[in-house]
């Protein structure tokens, strides 16, 4: 009897607290710190958009730049392995023995203030909006960059541990530019000449200067900088890293910088479909830098034209174009009708990052309902939209791509700069819209190993399990009492 009557209290407990992860995230919807502690634990599958560089936190660069004694400029917080000749530059070591030399010295002398500057400097910590926050983003990168240079393994490293411990267990990330030595001044007459039939968007006639072009690139031994690229580096350090293992997946994504001139980025270009059309690990090509820049507005039609371009000659290669990632007031009102139009309808981009001025585009229901069929997903960077464009909230065009099924991806972009996190990404989304439920989010994490580009189908396949079981884990969670 007895026996019978714990069963039934058991039972009627199971019924009395059970619930579902579902009903779970419903309760705390308003709690961040419930939230954080929910997102934190769910699997969050692949993270789609993410900037390599950007994504490493200042401490591991800092402590670097100090370890390695490197030249520190005092007035814009910018490093340098060797002295560069404008400017006021100090070593590390020079900063450290002077103030144990004179204890005395000014506050604002110290390695310690000089530490505090730099951090605020090569990420958002203490942002006090000093400077415009899209600048204190952009220009970040350059003055860190040197640490970086030479020590992508053990960003990669970090990367992966961080994106282990918060269950992310695929990262697409955006590496680095394929360097090259290529001589093009020859070709240079090709600028105006490409900035000309911008003008007229004439795009048979920009095809046709892209294929001289194209076939010179290839006479100089294109292919070389791609194989030795793939060969000696990525494929290299993927191996000597074990980046692949039961727990996590990374593949990487080329990019060219929007700011260089026609020539020099397409050749940058070329180089890097080449490379991705030859290295299962190079998942596809994309373009970054601030899309707001002189020249990136400038060229941006011509940049979608090399895409389509190199789309012709490498067609199975997969690429992702940063497009719309603007807002009123920071261009004018027309530039805000065309980037994603563009990307989509000339560049014939796979997915879209950011996309922020949707709701501006030209003929946007349209846009939106193409993207749509089309199965074309939108990254989503919350973090990264607020802090760059300051938009957020309904402001954010998240709803509108939502309301009309555009396939969604939820992203970092640069968690380093930005001291974020993907768990921070996911937290923004359930707070924020409330008509998210755990279904629908746990589709955006489905959707960000379906919409990866991952070549090889099993690495696919095996991922989409994984998950699979990672969920019935989590879920169980909810369902114990
Ligand atoms: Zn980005």
């Amino acid at each position: 009897m007895t026996r019978i009557i714990t069963l039934f209290c058991i039972f009627i407990a199971q019924i009395g607290f059970s619930q579902s992860a579902e009903s779970y995230l419903e309760k705390i919807r308003n709690n961040e710190a419930l939230l954080t502690a929910f997102f934190q634990q769910m699997p969050k599958g692949g993270d789609l958009h993410h900037h390599f560089s950007g994504s490493i936190y200042a401490e591991p660069l800092l402590e670097r730049a100090i370890a390695e004694d490197f030249y520190l400029n005092l007035e814009t917080m910018a490093v340098s392995k060797t002295k560069p000749e404008k400017g006021k530059w100090k070593k590390f070591s020079s900063i450290i023995e002077e103030e144990k030399l004179n204890p005395e010295k000014p506050e604002n002398e110290k390695l310690d203030y000089y530490k505090q500057q730099i951090m605020q400097t090569w990420s958002i910590k203490d942002y006090n909006g000093a400077v415009p926050s899209d600048d204190q983003f952009f220009d970040s990168f350059m003055k860190f960059e040197p640490t970086i240079a030479g020590h992508f393994g053990e960003g990669m490293l970090e990367l992966k541990k961080r994106a282990i411990a918060e269950n992310v267990l695929y990262i697409e990330t955006q590496l680095s530019t394929i360097p090259c030595d290529m001589n093009v001044s020859d070709l240079t007459d090709f600028n105006s000449k490409l900035r000309q039939t911008a003008v007229q968007k004439d795009e048979k006639a920009a095809f046709k200067l892209l294929d001289e072009l194209y076939k010179s690139l290839q006479q100089k031994d294109a292919k070389k900088y791609a194989l030795d690229f793939n060969n000696n580096f990525i494929a290299k350090l993927h191996k000597d890293l074990k980046m692949d293992d039961e727990n996590f997946t990374m593949r990487y994504q080329n990019f060219v910088l929007r700011f260089m001139s026609p020539v020099d980025l397409f050749k940058n270009l070329t180089i890097a479909f080449i490379s991705a059309n030859d290295s299962k690990l190079v998942a596809g090509v994309n373009i970054v830098s601030p899309e707001h820049g002189e020249n990136s507005m400038k060229d941006y039609w011509l940049h979608m034209v090399m895409f389509k371009y190199c789309h012709s000659k490498f067609p199975e290669v997969k690429y992702t174009l940063h497009a719309g990632e603007l807002t009123l007031g920071l261009v004018q009102p027309e530039e805000l009708t065309w980037h994603i139009n563009d990307a989509i309808h000339v560049a014939g981009a796979n997915r879209i990052g950011h996309g922020v001025d949707i709701a501006y585009e030209a003929n946007s229901y349209d846009l939106l309902k193409y993207m749509s069929k089309n199965n074309i997903p939108i990254e989503i960077n919350l973090a990264s939209n607020e802090f760059i464009l300051k938009v957020k909230e309904n402001r954010h065009p998240f709803t509108l791509y939502k309301e009309f099924n555009v396939p969604i991806v939820i992203s970092t972009d640069d968690a380093g700069i930005l001291r974020s996190s993907m768990t921070e990404q996911y937290v923004l989304l359930a707070k924020r819209y409330p008509d998210v439920n755990y279904e629908t989010i746990k589709k955006y994490v489905y959707n960000s190993i379906n919409y990866s580009f991952i070549q090889d189908a099993s690495v696919k396949k095996q991922l989409l399990k994984d998950l699979d079981t990672r969920f019935k884990v989590f879920e169980a969670k909810f369902s114990k009492n």
